[in-house]
């Protein structure tokens, strides 16, 4: 079983990880719209191309602020001394699925309801 050390370094890791594709992402769009700025002419297949790939780096962006402000939210936990605690019901969050998932802020009891309830409500 991981200490609570080894979670701690997982997680910086991971953020650390983030912040760096976050980097790539930035400079790959940026690269990527100066390339349509030089070419004016471009034809109406490229634009739709271009489109997608914007649309796809957007989402992916997206999904890795989300994944940043988890990691971020997990490791502030440490610092108040709350980490491994389950933010609704207070109970400890159990090790296994703090292994899998360091930055989990529930317990799996109301994660599930969570999830249920979110489904029911759609
Ligand atoms: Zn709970």
């Amino acid at each position: 079983m991981a200490t609570i050390e080894q979670l701690r370094a997982k997680l910086e890791h991971d953020r650390a990880q983030v912040l760096e594709r976050l980097e790539l992402l930035r400079a790959d769009t940026q690269s990527a719209e100066e390339s349509r700025e030089g070419s004016p002419f471009g034809k109406r297949e490229e634009e739709a191309t271009e489109a997608f790939e914007l649309e796809k780096r957007l989402a992916m962006e997206r999904r890795l602020r989300e994944s940043l402000a988890d990691l971020t939210h997990a490791l502030t936990k440490f610092d108040a001394g709350t980490y491994g605690k389950c933010e609704l019901c207070g109970n400890d969050i159990e090790p296994d699925r703090l292994e899998a998932r360091p930055q989990a802020s529930l317990c799996m009891r109301c994660k599930a309801q969570q999830l249920k309830s979110v489904a029911g409500a759609s």
